[in-house]
C-alpha cells in the first residue's frame, strides 16, 4: 500500500495532466508537419482532431520515429493513471517499496524506486550489449 497522501497523488496527477496536454499538442503539430502522404499513413481515415485517446490508439499502430518519444511519454502517463486507479501508484513494481515523493515530483510516471531503476537500466544496458 502506497503511503502517498491523496493530496500528493492529486498534485502529481495534475502534473501528468498538464504533461499529457503538452505532449498531445506536440504530437498533433508534428503529425500536421509530416506532409500529406505520411500523415495519411499515420492517421489512416481518422481525422487529426479526434480525441486524445483515439489518436493515441491510431498512432500506436505506426512506427513514426518523430513522435515515438511523445507516444512513449503519453503511454507512461496512461499507465500511471491506471496505477492511481488501482491504488498501486507510488509503489515500486519490482520490490514493492514506496517510491519517494521527491522522485515522483521529478518523474511522476516512475514505476520503480531509484535502486530498482538503476538495477533495471544496468540489466537493460547489458542485455543490449552496451554499458551506457
Ligand atoms: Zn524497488
Amino acid at each position: 500500500m502506497s503511503r502517498l497522501a491523496q493530496q500528493q497523488i492529486d498534485h502529481l496527477s495534475a502534473i501528468m495532466d498538464e504533461r499529457w496536454s503538452r505532449e498531445f499538442n506536440e504530437i498533433r503539430s508534428l503529425v500536421a508537419g509530416l506532409g500529406e502522404e505520411r500523415q495519411r499513413i499515420a492517421l489512416g481515415e481518422r481525422a487529426a482532431d479526434t480525441s486524445d485517446e483515439a489518436l493515441l490508439e491510431t498512432l500506436s499502430a505506426i512506427d513514426e520515429a518523430l513522435i515515438r518519444q511523445n507516444l512513449q511519454d503519453v503511454r507512461d502517463i496512461a499507465a500511471a493513471r491506471g496505477r492511481i486507479k488501482a491504488g498501486t501508484y507510488g509503489e515500486c513494481i519490482d520490490c514493492g517499496s514506496d517510491i519517494r515523493y521527491e522522485r515522483l515530483l521529478a518523474y511522476p510516471t516512475a514505476k520503480r524506486c531509484i535502486d530498482c531503476q538503476r538495477e533495471h537500466e544496468h540489466r537493460k544496458a547489458r542485455a543490449e550489449g552496451r554499458a551506457d
